[in-house]
């Protein structure tokens, strides 16, 4: 292992039950900023639900946008929504994210683009922002992308599924607010929840694995056997766990690599827009050749809680569309180097990906 990474971490995090009652004073000194006013995008989940968008700080000039998560964010969703608000507004104070992964992503990418001309196409990738974003916040609403704690926004763009990753994407505040989780439905719950499980296991078993990314992996992994094996959903301390679990499994990767899942995961994203949790959690079920034990351990989670994990794709699939879906995966370099080290083209070539989307 050598990785001698030097990453930033979040600025400020505030946790606990009903700490959403907190934000509008934590966005209180932040308001002077440009022009004064503060963007929130929600998930369009909370259009219908007053009670919950009266709780939103929102003063005078705030502007809510209420963001469909039917697709994962796109770029041009991005540069669409920096434009519209800097030609009639201008520059925003800060902008703060309500939601799930997808939500959360949005505004991390939009605060970047804010300050960075043309584009969000042209900034997928590791470090190719030139300027910092402006101020910007999220406040999780489902639990288990680790997207709160993560330096990158994954976005879908013409020609990659890739995020804009750099130091400037991390976030200036984070509130986890348990509350606010109580409503996913089951099978999002689980799949979502997944993917915390699944940072945790490809943390810690590849070549990048070190005592750093344990410490946090192995107390996700430990949070998670509680929520999906042990507590009943409605004891409170399941969405306690499970929403620092989310932020643990994120930091676990911090300092490692995601592995397999992960880059099985992107080629479905990219080819058949199989969103990101559910696609790992279809991956993950078929890769017991990999990831043994957890993967026994995944399908006794899947059996305890009664969800459905889709079987049989591949016979819908052709050829073309496993070929598709292996060149996305092979591209992914990084992570098939932290899974089987830097000699990995020798244990594997796009036929043994392929096999692996045949088993799907
Ligand atoms: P999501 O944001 O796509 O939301 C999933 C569903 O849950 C949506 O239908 C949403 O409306 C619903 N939902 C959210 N909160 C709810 C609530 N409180 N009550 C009822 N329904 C609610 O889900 P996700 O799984 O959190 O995020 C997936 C996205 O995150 C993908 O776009 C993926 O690329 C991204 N991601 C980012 C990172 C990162 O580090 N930036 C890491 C992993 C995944
Ligand atoms: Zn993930």
């Amino acid at each position: 292992m050598q990785l001698f990474r030097n990453f930033k971490s979040v600025t400020k995090t505030c946790y606990g039950r009903g700490s959403f009652g907190k934000l509008g004073e934590i966005l209180e000194p932040q308001r002077t900023a440009n022009e004064g006013f503060m963007v929130f995008v929600v998930d369009d989940y909370f259009e219908d639900k007053p009670d919950f968008v009266q709780r939103i700080p929102e003063q005078e000039g705030d502007e809510i946008h209420f963001i469909s998560t039917l697709e994962e964010p796109t770029t041009e969703l991005i540069d669409k929504l920096r434009d519209d608000i800097l030609s009639r507004r201008g520059l925003p104070a800060g902008i703060v994210g309500i939601g799930g992964g997808s939500v959360m992503d949005v505004a991390k990418a939009a605060s970047l683009m804010f300050t960075n001309a043309g584009s969000s196409v042209q900034y997928q990738g590791l470090n190719l922002i030139k300027e910092p974003g402006i101020y910007h916040a999220v406040v999780p609403t489902i639990s288990g992308t680790g997207a709160e704690v993560s330096m990158t926004a994954v976005l879908t763009g013409p020609v990659k599924k890739l995020g804009l990753k750099c130091d400037w994407t991390v976030c200036d505040q984070i509130l986890l607010d348990p509350d606010l989780i109580a409503t996913v439905p089951q099978d999002q719950w689980f799949y979502t929840g997944m993917d915390t499980y699944i940072h945790s296991v490809e943390a810690i078993t590849g070549t990048k694995k070190n005592t750093f990314a344990e410490a946090y992996s192995e107390k996700a992994l430990e949070m998670c056997r509680e929520v999906f094996l042990g507590l009943d959903r409605s004891d409170p301390k399941s969405d306690e766990l499970l929403m620092v679990a989310s932020y643990m499994g994120g930091l676990s990767l911090t300092y490692s690599e995601v592995g397999v899942c992960h880059a099985l995961s992107y080629g479905l994203g990219k080819v058949l827009h199989i969103h990101h949790c559910i696609a790992n959690c279809i991956a993950f079920d078929k890769l017991e050749d990999v990831y043994g034990a957890y993967v026994k351990e995944f399908k006794g989670m899947v059996a305890q809680r009664g969800v459905h994990i889709p079987q049989g794709l591949a016979k819908e699939w052709s050829e073309e569309t496993i070929n598709a879906m292996a060149e996305v995966a092979y591209d992914l370099p990084h992570m098939w180097d932290h899974a089987f080290g830097p000699d990995w083209r020798k244990v594997l070539d796009r036929e043994r990906i392929k096999g692996w989307y045949r088993r799907m």
